[in-house]
């Protein structure tokens, strides 16, 4: 398989919510203490302070959420993206609590509202020219 996108940045931060998804897993950053879940966060922001991510774990999370907010896109911004137009780009409020911003697939852009649920699908995609896999989360609309 030829991908012709751009792919996320990858940083010391994020790398192990990455390294989830290829092993299919969503992971959310959440603290040991209280239980909160962020993305990559030095502290939590509602306990103490500790030293950088000393409270905090990565663990794997429902995969499950809802539609915050949404946009559908009628134009690529990238020649990559020009075969899938339409495609919807949402903003998903995880069951953990954190925002997850990515596409939604399996339904119409028409048929996307704000507040549906949704879950995580998983798509392994091989960048051209590199041998290590990516893995990429959407969500597909899920019964509620
Ligand atoms: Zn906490």
């Amino acid at each position: 398989m030829s991908w012709n996108k751009p792919l996320p940045n990858v940083d010391a931060d994020n790398q192990p919510f990455w390294e989830g998804l290829r092993r299919h897993e969503f992971l959310v950053f959440r603290c040991k203490r209280c239980g909160r879940s962020y993305w990559p966060v030095a502290y939590c922001r509602a306990c103490p302070p500790e030293p950088f991510y000393g409270n905090m774990e990565w663990v794997p999370a429902s995969g499950r959420g809802r539609i915050f907010a949404f946009n559908v896109h009628r134009f690529a911004f990238h020649p990559g993206f020009a075969d899938e137009l339409p495609y919807v780009y949402a903003l998903i409020e995880l069951a953990e609590g954190p925002m997850y911003g990515t596409n939604v697939v399996g339904c119409e852009p028409a048929e996307v509202r704000i507040g549906m649920p949704v879950e995580v699908v998983y798509r392994d995609v091989t960048p051209d020219g590199d041998a290590a896999p990516f893995t990429l989360a959407d969500v597909r609309p899920v019964a509620g």
